[in-house]
């Protein structure tokens, strides 16, 4: 299977702003950013799409919302609002197939999305 952009980011194979790492994810700075803040909180573990989760996946997605909270505090946007977004599949705006939770903030954004 060929790496997605983020196995290649975690690999070090191309350069990203890493905001957090740990053994089992890493946060980047997104690279076409939709607001002051957009980070992405991305395991380590390839998995495809949030369809492809299984029972044993829940920590690790406990996990990234966890260090969604802890950035969105370190990158001062706790306070004034934040939205985290799984995008799935064509019509969800996936373009990366390999999951990854948005951290977006530090404007005013409208709901609903378009
Ligand atoms: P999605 O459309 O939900 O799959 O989100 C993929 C995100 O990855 C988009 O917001 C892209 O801007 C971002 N992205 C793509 N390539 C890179 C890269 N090399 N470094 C950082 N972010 C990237």
């Amino acid at each position: 299977m060929n790496k997605t952009i983020f196995q290649k980011i975690i690999d070090r194979e191309i350069p990203s702003t890493i905001l957090y790492e740990d053994d089992e994810i890493i946060a980047i700075e997104d690279i076409n950013p939709v607001a002051p803040v957009h980070a992405l909180i991305i395991p380590k573990k390839c998995i495809e799409t949030l369809n492809d989760l299984n029972e044993t996946d829940g920590n690790i997605v406990g996990k990234m919302v966890l260090v969604a909270k802890n950035l969105a505090k370190e990158l001062k946007i706790d306070q004034s609002g934040y939205r985290t977004i799984f995008n799935c599949n064509d019509d969800g705006g996936q373009t990366v197939y390999h999951i990854h939770l948005h951290l977006i903030g530090a404007r005013k954004l409208n709901w609903p999305p378009g």
